[in-house]
């Protein structure tokens, strides 16, 4: 079994663009495995020389905003509960938010590995985004652009020990 990775953070962050980076086309069958819902996309990764699945979040974008938390919390339990580690993406244009404060929470709680990425930190406006998010007490925030594929190198070399661990 491959090393699972599921991006994790509220929405409009950026999970969905970097899983299509990660991804490209190789999108995995995930079919009708009951419990496995459209609302977490697997997909066969590809970093460099490292490859493992990506599990995204997705399905809450169209969510009422009324549920939004309960299912929020629900289905990123459920991602945290499959995966080897996870990589929690944060905007480093919004800097960290309330939300995000509810998803670190339940990272903390769950005490498995996390990875923590803020994405858009392309251009100046960035860097505060990635200093900012020091204060999660969840390590080294990795600044990354998942539209502009900026920061996967450092993301490579915060995976890489986790894959090779894990194969
Ligand atoms: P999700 O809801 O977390 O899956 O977020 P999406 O991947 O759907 O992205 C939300 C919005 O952020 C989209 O308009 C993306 O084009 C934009 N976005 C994603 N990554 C970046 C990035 O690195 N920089 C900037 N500026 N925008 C981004
Ligand atoms: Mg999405």
């Amino acid at each position: 079994m491959s090393f699972k990775l599921a991006i994790v953070g509220r929405p409009n962050v950026g999970k969905s663009t970097l899983f299509n980076r990660l991804v490209g086309k190789r999108l995995a069958l995930v079919d009708d495995q009951p419990g496995v819902t459209r609302d977490l996309r697997e997909g066969e990764a590809r970093l460099g020389d490292l490859t493992f699945t990506v599990i995204d979040t997705a399905g809450l974008e169209e969510a009422d905003p009324e549920s939004l938390p309960g299912r929020m919390r629900a289905l990123t339990e459920r991602a945290v509960d499959m995966a080897d580690a996870c990589l929690f993406l944060l905007d480093a244009r919004a800097g960290v938010t309330p939300q995000d404060e509810v998803f670190a929470d339940i990272l903390r709680r769950r005490n498995g590995r996390v990875i923590l990425g803020v994405n858009k930190a392309e251009g100046a406006q960035g860097e505060a985004g990635v200093l900012e998010a020091w204060r999660l007490g969840l390590g080294e925030p990795i600044g990354l652009s998942a539209e502009h594929g900026e920061g996967m190198g450092d993301l490579y070399a915060a995976l890489e020990p986790l894959v090779a661990e894990h194969a």
